[in-house]
């Protein structure tokens, strides 16, 4: 990535340590991608090595076409960050399903540190 901090970067490094606890992968990559075609606006994905979550190479991809407003774009990151943070915890089988319960607990907690304050 070289020494360019894009604002995708920069968002989710500070989302991370204003919100995460800085427990997230600082390594990483937030990267603007056509996701159309998957009909997402986000999308989050972990490659493992033997199963070893701990060192989990993690990609978040935000579809271009929501380049035009940055709250779309972050409320999108935040999401998939939630997805990120509950990979961490359960890997590929997060209990409930990926939106469930435990997906939108997440999300009810960041609404109440005031994640979402200036993007709803
Ligand atoms: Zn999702």
């Amino acid at each position: 990535m070289g020494t360019v901090v894009t604002y995708l970067k920069q968002s989710y490094l500070e989302y991370n340590s204003r919100y995460f606890r800085g427990r997230l992968p600082k390594d990483c990559r937030v990267i603007y991608s056509d996701l159309s075609k998957l009909r997402y606006m986000g999308a989050h994905k972990a490659t493992t090595k033997d199963g070893d979550r701990k060192n989990s190479k993690h990609i978040i991809w935000i579809d271009h076409k929501l380049r035009w407003s940055n709250k779309l774009v972050d409320m999108t990151l935040l999401h998939e960050m939630v997805h990120l943070k509950l990979f961490k915890k359960y890997g590929h089988e997060v209990p409930r399903g990926l939106h469930g319960p435990l997906f939108q607990k997440e999300m009810k907690r960041l609404a109440k540190v005031g994640a979402f304050n200036r993007l709803w």
